[in-house]
């Protein structure tokens, strides 16, 4: 096991190590938690005060030319694209991942209803994030729409391909136990069965390397506040291989995903390629604050990229696991993660019964970190501004709420909205 100094050292000759600079992260807190939202980009508030103060106070409705606010869903789209093994032109920043999602999946399921009217099934693992699930029910759900959701686990995933099966959704890090699907195999055994996919990235995007056109992959939708550090709310993304994203048919058309919308025409016609994926007017300001969130990214590309933060997040994420098993045993954490750091995504997961109030005592005393009912407690471990140090520090805190029983304190009891 890495010792404090050690893991000093280890920080010392980290090339990756000026990047945390890049954000205003509070002093004594160790943020576990950049895979809910990431922590606050510093450039990302200058440019809002700057965005605020000239762009939207003095420029007004000049600046969507003048400052390009009109390009920003394409612009930030293709910076995302080259975190994900886009082309450029195939991605958009947009709406919700759950919007994108809905969008896409109408897309695919047009596709596939033209060649065959009975693939009509979007099919997915039951224990995928739930909102992927709800919005394809809701699909389903729509008068005269033939398309149902199919529920089924994992391991019966494949058995469960085929002939009905339009579409196979999932989710390319598991959001419970960050367990890291193989895209390229799952891919392939879709497009056996004559399925397409659609691949939510929320868990892995801006995390570890990804690459799409290499994997196979048809659609794809991504998280922009988790890893990319686009701020609470931030728009999401959405990519199409282009051998399907000449014909993106879904039922969201509104006027920005017109070809022409300041012809105003009285009839929809779609805009070219992902364009035609866009409904309304962009937020601007969450979309300036994405920009600057993906930027960082862009920036470590001169430090090695995604395959050295990847690199990173495995080294860091073994540490916390070894030093969490060794200082903490004894004490009713089970390891939920796989535990091969190349089957795991960039957080790691363990299981208590009192994950909740532990999670809380852990705050209090400065390791933000979260739960997930009904047992879970996730540690995210982002790359871009995490120490070998802090693994260690962290797990010293965790072990001192165990050790001292202080998560049974009334006040950690207490559910609150958000976990
Ligand atoms: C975080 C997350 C979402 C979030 O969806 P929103 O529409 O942005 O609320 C969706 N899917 C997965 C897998 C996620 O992890």
């Amino acid at each position: 096991m890495m010792s404090r100094d050690e893991a000093l050292q280890r920080d010392a000759q980290d090339p990756l190590a000026p990047l945390r600079e890049a954000f205003a992260l509070p002093e004594g807190i160790l943020y576990l938690d950049g895979h809910s939202l990431g922590p606050l980009p510093r450039l990302s508030r200058e440019r809002l005060i700057e965005l605020l103060d000239r762009e939207w106070g003095q420029g007004l409705i000049r600046s969507w030319n003048d400052a390009d606010w009109i390009g920003l869903p394409q612009r930030v789209g293709d910076a995302i694209g080259q975190l994900i093994g886009a082309g450029p032109g195939e991605t958009i920043a947009a709406d919700s991942t759950s919007i994108n999602l809905f969008k896409l999946l109408a897309a695919a399921l047009a596709l596939q209803a033209d060649a065959d009217p009975a693939r009509c099934q979007v099919l997915a693992p039951a224990d995928t994030f739930p909102t992927d699930l709800y919005i394809a029910e809701g699909l389903g759900a729509l008068p005269g729409g033939p398309t149902r959701l199919q529920r089924c686990t994992l391991e019966a995933l494949p058995q469960a391909l085929g002939p009905q099966t339009a579409v196979l959704m999932l989710a390319q890090v598991d959001f419970r136990t960050g367990a890291l699907l193989d895209m390229t195999a799952w891919n392939a055994a879709a497009h056996a069965a004559g399925a397409l996919t659609v691949w939510d990235l929320s868990h892995s995007a801006g995390a570890l390397p990804i690459d799409l056109h290499a994997a196979g992959s048809d659609f794809a939708v991504g998280c922009g506040y988790k890893y990319l550090n686009g701020g609470p709310g931030a728009p999401a993304f959405a990519w199409a291989h282009p051998r399907h994203a000449g014909a993106l048919r879904h039922p969201l058309t509104g006027w920005m995903g017109h070809a022409e919308p300041f012809a105003f025409e009285p009839g929809y016609r779609p805009a070219p390629g992902i364009r035609a994926l866009l409904c309304g007017t962009p937020p601007v300001l969450s979309m300036a604050a994405l920009e600057q969130g993906v930027a960082v990214h862009t920036v470590a590309t001169s430090f090695g990229g995604m395959p050295a933060l990847r690199a990173k997040s495995m080294a860091l994420s073994q540490l916390l696991i070894d030093a969490i098993s060794r200082r903490c045993a004894g004490h009713g954490l089970e390891l939920a993660s796989p535990a091969d750091p190349s089957l795991r995504g960039s957080h790691v997961s363990f299981r208590h019964p009192h994950a909740w109030p532990i999670s809380q005592a852990l705050a209090a005393r400065g390791v933000i970190g979260d739960f997930r009912a009904p047992d879970l407690l996730r540690f995210g471990i982002a790359p871009l501004y995490l120490r070998y140090a802090d693994m260690l520090e962290a797990t010293e805190r965790l072990a001192g709420v165990l050790e001292t029983g202080a998560w049974r304190d009334e006040e950690f009891l207490v559910r609150r909205p958000v976990t």
